[in-house]
């Protein structure tokens, strides 16, 4: 079975510790609060208050052991890069990172972590998904630099001809899925205008979707 390890016990870390042992995981949560520490110790196997900055305590603690850590420290940035920069020294695999603006994302990436995430910004979008039923936005994390997305045709893309468009040479991604007239088509026909009411799957790197994204 996998070991886990979740070094934050904010709001975020808090429920991931809980939710993960409440599977039946094997959980260490570590903060340098005491009364984070208390407040999850009942569930999980094993809670440590330490200074995740200080190589030594993950190592002691049997953090850097973990097959998946998850690093939920927001605000201090500079706590929470360190923290991934010795996790991924120490070996750890996977290495899952809370990131509070994009900035502190592309830094948490370029360190090596495994995943990025934007807890935030991801539940805000489902969000919308769930209100605003006529907007579709959907979103698979292949890699950390790899998307695939379901949306409702971004504005730029609206009344224009797919070959005219030219996703692969102007905007670098590929267009594998195309819904008009409420079927599915993968079969994507380069003649078709495409309408505000179709809904488009695309693949492609995470800046170049995120590019596209904004224009919804
Ligand atoms: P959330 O939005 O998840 O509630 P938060 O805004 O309360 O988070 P963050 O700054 O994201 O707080 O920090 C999350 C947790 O990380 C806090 O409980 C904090 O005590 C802990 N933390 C911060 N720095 C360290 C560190 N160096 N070592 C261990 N834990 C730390």
């Amino acid at each position: 079975m996998k070991s886990y390890a979740v070094i934050g016990l904010g709001r975020f870390g808090y429920h991931i510790a809980k939710g993960l042992a409440e599977q039946g995981l094997d959980v260490i949560a570590a903060d340098n609060d005491p009364e984070k520490v208390k407040q999850v110790g009942d569930y999980v196997e094993d809670a440590v208050v330490l200074d995740s900055t200080d190589i030594k305590a993950l190592e002691d603690s049997g953090i850097a052991k973990a097959d998946v850590v998850i690093v939920s420290i927001g605000e201090n940035i500079e706590a929470s890069t360190l923290t991934v920069m010795s996790l991924i020294d120490l070996g750890v695999k996977q290495v899952i990172a809370k990131a509070i603006s994009v900035l502190h994302g592309k830094i948490l990436t370029k360190l090596g972590a495994y995943k990025v995430i934007h807890p935030e910004r991801e539940a805000a979008m489902k969000l919308v998904k769930n209100i605003a039923e006529h907007i579709h936005y959907d979103t698979i994390d292949l890699s950390n630099t790899m998307r695939i997305v379901k949306f409702s045709v971004p504005k730029i893309f609206i009344n224009k001809r797919i070959a005219d468009i030219d996703f692969e040479r102007t905007h670098k991604v590929r267009l594998i899925a195309h819904k008009y007239n409420g079927i599915w088509h993968t079969d994507i026909d380069e003649n078709l205008i495409i309408q505000d009411t179709d809904i488009l799957v695309i693949i492609g790197n995470v800046i170049d979707i995120e590019k596209i994204s904004k224009t919804l």
